[in-house]
């Protein structure tokens, strides 16, 4: 029985879908079966990070509403185990099925081992709909004090839907900005009032990667940001990886 996980944040530009994707490509080439959802309605752009805008993908409203198998959910041309449902454009979130959206991931976790659901920003119908159905749920924030507070805001949310496996994500670290401001990794806990899943340095491979089309592991397999996706997909496989909190203090 895989899980479903759900990349949020409060704020946009967080994040979230590059991390998505680098977590997803990170989880298939160690071997496990993974099926990325874009739930940001109307305005999808998971594709471009997991380097798979070329490919005509079926939306997941097709999946949940059209009748579509899930076998029918586009399989990465270079990465085998990971399969996407992109987000639908000619609706809002609000008009999908709730009940049709949680059908469609308990199917999922059936199926693959790790079902992960790219969020938008901001707590509406599409946030509720990627929350509402995840087992965990991960924070992206950044690192300067108005996101950390933010994702604290949402944290509370997250509780008060039930929300109990919430972790967080330190996103775009630059050690030199984060020993100015004096701020550790205690710090940031505790300002967001979470556990954190790990952190991921400023790397501008992301920006060219998305850029030239390809998934950051295929445009620089060793830049900072994909070694932190992977050795966060090994820490929600449950593997004890050390934090690298050296450069982050
Ligand atoms: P969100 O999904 O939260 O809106 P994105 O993943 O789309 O955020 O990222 C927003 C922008 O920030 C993109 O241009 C992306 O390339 C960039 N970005 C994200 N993470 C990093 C990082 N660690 N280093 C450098 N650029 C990043
Ligand atoms: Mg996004």
């Amino acid at each position: 029985m895989g899980e479903a996980i759900a990349v949020i944040s409060g704020k946009g530009g967080t994040g979230k879908t590059s991390f998505c994707a680098g977590v997803s490509v990170a989880l298939a080439v160690s071997g496990r079966k993974i099926l990325c959802i874009d739930c940001d309605v109307g305005l999808r752009n998971l594709d471009i990070p997991l380097g798979m805008s070329d490919v005509g993908a079926l939306s997941f409203r097709d999946v949940c509403e059209g009748g579509y198998p899930l076998s029918r959910a586009s399989v990465h041309p270079q990465f085998g185990n990971l399969s996407f449902l992109t987000a639908p454009m000619n609706c809002g979130a609000e008009e999908i099925d709730p009940a049709g959206f949680a059908e469609m991931i308990r199917a999922a976790r059936q199926q693959f081992d790790y079902v992960l659901l790219d969020a938008p920003a901001g707590m509406d119908a599409g946030f509720r709909l990627a929350s509402e159905n995840a087992d965990r749920c991960v924070l992206v924030t950044g690192s300067d004090p108005a996101s950390i507070r933010d994702a604290g805001h949402t944290a509370e949310t997250l509780e008060l839907m039930g929300k109990h496996h919430v972790r967080l994500v330190v996103n775009r670290i630059r050690p030199k900005m984060v020993a100015a401001m004096a701020l550790t990794v205690d710090d940031v806990m505790d300002q967001a009032g979470l556990p954190l899943l790990g952190i991921v340095p400023e790397d501008p491979n992301i920006t060219f990667a998305a850029a030239f089309g390809k998934p950051l592991l295929s445009y620089k397999k060793r830049s900072g940001a994909a070694t932190a996706f992977d050795r966060i997909a090994r820490r929600i496989e449950g593997v004890p990886v050390r934090i690298p909190i050296r450069k982050f203090k």
